[in-house]
This record gives C-alpha cells, sequence and structure tokens, in this order.
C-alpha cells in the first residue's frame, strides 16, 4: 500500500473515531438530563468514564463540608459498597492534591508516589496502580473528584483528561441538582415545623386565656349590677373590652381550622336557605348596631346541599362579618344565591372601603390584613379569610373576592358543587322555602 493511501487511512479512522466520541458524549448528556436519580447517575458516569479512558474503575469522593476531608461517595465494581463511606485526609493525598491544585492530575505508577493513601487498597485488598483524576466544581465552589483507575493499555493522556473534564463537570451538575432538591426540602420540612409550633403555641395561649377572661366577665357582670353612677360607666367600659377580646379569642381557637382534614368534616343534607339564615342570625345584631341596610335574594328555587353545617355556617359567617366591618354605618349588605349549573354560588357584596388589586389573593393568607398594623382601624387577627378558604377547600368548592378598589365596595364568592341530584324543583318544595326573598336585619 502506498505511504500516502494508509496515511489517509489512518487520518479518517482517527477522524471516526473522534465523531464516535461525540455522539458518545452527546448520548451521555441526554442520558444525564433524563433522570434525577443521583446513584443511578453516578453509576452511569463512572461506568462511561472506565470505557471511555479504558480503565478498570472509577470512583467520586466528595468533600465533606464540616472535616474538610474527602469522603467515597459513589464507586464502580464488588468493591463500592464497601468503599462508599470511607474517609481519604485532604492533606497529603491524590485527591487531596486534586483539590488543592484545582486541576486534572495523572499518576502512571502510584506505588511510587507517597501521596498514595494505601490504608483503603489494603483494606479492600485491592491494587492500585495508575490514576487520572480531575476536580470537580459546581459554579466555581470544588466539591470533589472524580477518579478513573488502571488504564488497561498504555499511559492516561491528553485525550482522556478532555473526556473525563466533561464527564466530571456531567457529574457535579448531577450532584448540584440533587442536592439543591433536597434542600429544598428541608427548607420546606422546616418552615412546615414553625408553622406548626406557631399554630400550636395560639391554641394552647387562646385556650389558657378562656379560664381567666370568663371569671373577668363574670364578676364583671355581678359588680355591674350593683355598680352606680361613675363606677357603673368604669365597670361598663371594663366588660365591654372583656368582650372584646372574649372575640379575639375565639377567633384566635378557630385557628385549629386552618388545619381542617377532609376526614373532619360532618357532611350533612341541608337546605341552602336555613343555611344562610343561620349566618344571618349570627350577624344581625352588628348590622342593626352600625344602621346598615341587609338584603338577601334567595335562589327561585330551594337548594339543597351536602354540606358541614357548622363550618360552611363558620366561613360565610367570616365573610359578612368582614363586609359589615369594613362597610361604613349606613352601608349596605347584600347576600345573593343562585344556582349555575352544577354549583351553588353565594356571593356577599358590600359598599365598603374596598380592596386594592395587589391585595385580592393575599388577603386568603394566614394574618394578612391590608391595614397597616400600626394604624390600622378596624379589629381582627387576619384568619377569617383562610379559615373560610381552608373550609371551602374542604368542601371541593372555591372562595375568591373581587373589588373595583379602595372605596369601591367589595364582593366575595363561595362556590359549593352541588351533589347530583340535590336539585330540588319549586314543586317540590317545602311550604317555608317558597318565599322568593326574605328581608332580614
Ligand atoms: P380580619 O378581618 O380579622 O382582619 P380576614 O382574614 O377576615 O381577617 O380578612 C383579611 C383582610 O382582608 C382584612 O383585614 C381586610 O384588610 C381585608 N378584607 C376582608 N374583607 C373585606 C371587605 N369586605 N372589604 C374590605 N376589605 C376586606
Amino acid at each position: 500500500m502506498p505511504e500516502e493511501t494508509s496515511a489517509g487511512q489512518d487520518k479518517s479512522e482517527a477522524l471516526q473515531q473522534k465523531v464516535d466520541m461525540l455522539n458518545r458524549l452527546v448520548e451521555i448528556s441526554l442520558v444525564m438530563n433524563s433522570t434525577f436519580q443521583l446513584d443511578a447517575l453516578l453509576e452511569y458516569l463512572m461506568y462511561q468514564a472506565t470505557e471511555i479512558t479504558n480503565s478498570e474503575s472509577a470512583s467520586i469522593l466528595l468533600l465533606d463540608d464540616k472535616t474538610g476531608d474527602l469522603r467515597f461517595a459513589a464507586a464502580l465494581g464488588d468493591v463500592a459498597e464497601e468503599l462508599v463511606g470511607m474517609i481519604v485526609p485532604r492533606q497529603g493525598s491524590i485527591a487531596g492534591s486534586i483539590i488543592d491544585q484545582e486541576q486534572a492530575m495523572i499518576i502512571d505508577d502510584v506505588d511510587q508516589d507517597p501521596r498514595h493513601f494505601d490504608d483503603i487498597d489494603q483494606k479492600l485488598d485491592y491494587d492500585t496502580r495508575s490514576i487520572l483524576g480531575m476536580p470537580m466544581a459546581i459554579r466555581d465552589r470544588l466539591v470533589g473528584v472524580l477518579e478513573v483507575l488502571n488504564r488497561r493499555e498504555g499511559r492516561y493522556n491528553e485525550d482522556d483528561i478532555r473526556y473525563i473534564t466533561l464527564l466530571a463537570s456531567q457529574a457535579a451538575v448531577a450532584i448540584d441538582n440533587v442536592q439543591m432538591v433536597e434542600s429544598l426540602e428541608h427548607a420546606y420540612d422546616d418552615l412546615e415545623k414553625v408553622n406548626k409550633l406557631k399554630t400550636d403555641f395560639i391554641a394552647i395561649a387562646s385556650h389558657e386565656l378562656r379560664t381567666p377572661l370568663g371569671v373577668i366577665l363574670g364578676y364583671a357582670t355581678v359588680l355591674r349590677d350593683d355598680a352606680q353612677g361613675e363606677s357603673g360607666e368604669h365597670i361598663e367600659a371594663v366588660l365591654s373590652s372583656a368582650l372584646q377580646m372574649r372575640t379575639l379569642i375565639e377567633g384566635m381557637t378557630n385557628l385549629r381550622y386552618v388545619q381542617l382534614d377532609e376526614s373532619e368534616l360532618k357532611f350533612e343534607k341541608a337546605w341552602l336557605n336555613d343555611i344562610l339564615q343561620e349566618a344571618i342570625n349570627d350577624v344581625q345584631s352588628m348590622v342593626e348596631a352600625k344602621g346598615q341596610i341587609f338584603e338577601l335574594e334567595e335562589p327561585p328555587e330551594a337548594i339543597m346541599i351536602e354540606v358541614d353545617r357548622a363550618k360552611f355556617v363558620l366561613a360565610l359567617t367570616n365573610v359578612l362579618n368582614n363586609a359589615i366591618k369594613f362597610t361604613p354605618p349606613g352601608g349596605v349588605i347584600l347576600l345573593t344565591a343562585v344556582r349555575r349549573n352544577k354549583e351553588v354560588w353565594v356571593q356577599v357584596r358590600d359598599n365598603g372601603i374596598g380592596i386594592p388589586a395587589d391585595d385580592l389573593e393575599h388577603i386568603f393568607e394566614q394574618f394578612y390584613q391590608v391595614e397597616d398594623p400600626m394604624t390600622r382601624k378596624h379589629g381582627g387577627l387576619g384568619l377569617g379569610l383562610t379559615i373560610a378558604r381552608t373550609v371551602l377547600d374542604r368542601h371541593k368548592g372555591r372562595i375568591w373576592a373581587d373589588s373595583p378598589g379602595p372605596d369601591e365596595g367589595s364582593c366575595f364568592t363561595l362556590v359549593l358543587p352541588l351533589p347530583p341530584g340535590m336539585i330540588v324543583n319549586e314543586m317540590e318544595v317545602p311550604k317555608n322555602h317558597q318565599k322568593k326573598a326574605r328581608e332580614s336585619a
């Protein structure tokens, strides 16, 4: 064969090898992006690293955040199980030097290198002859070393370094992803714990406050009956503040409903009109005290719903209480209910202070209040709507707020799904439910 042709053939073979290798690296990247299972990913990477560099084995060591030493995080072959978890000191070891010098290192004859940490070979009855090690970094932070061991033929070379560089960066990304997911999970768990601590504390504190408050209310009532003149006014002030405090404490006690589980609901069938009336009865005295106008528009048909009666009434009462609280004296509160396909929509509309667009969703968060806590004019704990939303969620319903803006009033919509066959038409409606609209308050 003429010399020129053979040189040409060599070139095209070398080129073909490069193309094969590139294809292989692309394939590796695709596999790496397709799963989040760290163990499987690292094993796959180490296997590819040994194949590409014609090595016997591979391992990954990670830096321990606290001690700074290196710990085997993954390895190939029979020794893997024993090797994982073993520690190599950073000081004076080959892996430590790779980290400290921040560059790849080839050791052709490990026995001649005093840095070789022989303890592990002895423990595992393994003979490490040659090493190619590569530092792994996540966003400029060194995290560990990828090593391939015992090249089967020849010595580790520049090509090996190039390929291992790519694989080491892939391993670093995989480790980073998993660590990020883990730290997010931890943060989430911590948040849940803190949240539970807070809720438990409020539940205990509110429970403990009830007893002494009961005593204050009891004695103040007795004293009021006997008191005359100025002291009568003083006792009246004590009593009214104690009553206010009782309302607050009841609100705190209701915080337990924020963690309400669906299994705690006691569903029963009830006429929607009765439920509306029950909620109205709860707020009637407040409406009267503020001299507001209350209007009720009942649905034209009687509707049977299936709810946890007490909890749904609590949700609706919370919304009505707000409408009354955030509407000036003389304002109008309108309660309407209609059936829309397989749902019932209950709406509470007021012409009060309204809600800025940015706050419409936030007001359903625990303790969120639109007013500045230091200067606010209205009382409350910021829990009523959180409880209302939880109750509606557990009924597989929805609740949201609309408002054209400050001073333009608000509208709260509570939607409940109707169980099939629950709607009763006018012919079957019991007599006391046939009134189309009932004026109240
Ligand atoms: P609270 O009434 O105890 O403050 P809520 O969770 O019931 O707590 O309501 C949260 C906040 O939503 C209120 O503090 C208020 O800023 C706003 N809000 C609720 N209902 C209305 C309403 N009808 N009109 C104006 N603002 C309202």
